[in-house]
């Protein structure tokens, strides 16, 4: 069976022969392992097409329960992720977190076009490598089932000017209520970011609300002019993912490392 599909490289192993095996995101099945064959040869039609970071259209058929490659075309290749360090490294991370929160042979349509928007942004150099990430972060958790309420106090509904973040249970908390909050918390020894718990303003809260409810193409297009809430905005939108995830990432190390 010969099937046709849109997606986005987002691993690769180099295998024998000049062979690899490579990971793509797709709309409608989630994340696909593909056999090529030969790519790798300086000879080969397929040579710069499969690569990380490309985004191609394949076509792929199965046998003995593998995909393989028949054919391919280009639809982007995101070549200026290639221009800086530190946007190659900020986009080695953002594949490595597109394949943490997709799923073979699950639809993710918004997981790839989120993915899509970011390596685009990256490339066109739309808003500072900061911005891009950390709202990367956030909206890949909210498109992950980690939404949070960001509407008052959870616990007494109080709307305040500034609130306590409650990481793991995603909602605000007021001072008097932070104490109660703390005892729902398990043992956290075991992470090395021990804040399950994360002061903010109202400002913040704003912006979160914005990247939470904006479109796809739209998730992008806000401004923080203040340098601390542009580091507590980093920060927390990293800590979220972290937390939810329940892991670290060496791409992650690697561009907070430059
Ligand atoms: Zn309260």
């Amino acid at each position: 069976m010969l099937i046709k599909v849109n997606g986005l490289i987002i691993h690769e192993i180099a295998q024998k022969e000049n062979d690899k095996f490579i990971t793509i995101l797709t709309a409608e099945y989630g994340k696909m392992s593909v056999y090529c064959r030969g790519v790798r040869k300086i000879k080969s039609q397929f040579m710069s097409l499969i690569e990380l970071f490309s985004y191609n259209e394949f076509e792929l058929y199965e046998k003995n329960g593998h995909f393989w490659l028949d054919d391919c075309y280009r639809i982007n290749d995101f070549y200026k992720l290639r221009d800086t360090i530190e946007g190659f490294s900020l986009a080695s991370y953002i594949l490595d977190v597109l394949s943490d929160i997709s799923l073979e042979g699950e639809k993710c349509e918004d997981v790839l076009r989120l993915g899509l928007n970011t390596l685009y942004a990256i490339c066109e150099k739309i808003k500072p490598l900061w911005q891009i990430k950390a709202a990367f972060e956030f909206k890949a958790m909210c498109l992950s089932g980690y939404l949070p309420e960001l509407d008052g106090c959870r616990r007494c509904g109080k709307k305040l000017d500034k609130y306590t973040f409650d990481v793991l249970s995603g909602c605000l908390v007021c001072d008097k209520c932070k104490g109660i909050a703390v005892s729902d918390y398990v043992d956290f020894d075991h992470f090395d970011f021990k804040a399950p718990f994360f002061e903010m303003n109202n400002t913040l809260v704003d912006i979160l609300r914005f990247v939470q409810g904006a479109a796809l193409n739209r998730f992008l297009l806000f401004d923080i002019p203040n340098e601390p809430e542009q580091k507590a905005f980093s920060r927390f939108c990293e800590l979220y993912l972290l937390s939810h995830l329940e892991r670290g990432f060496q791409t992650l190390s690697f561009y907070n490392s430059l």
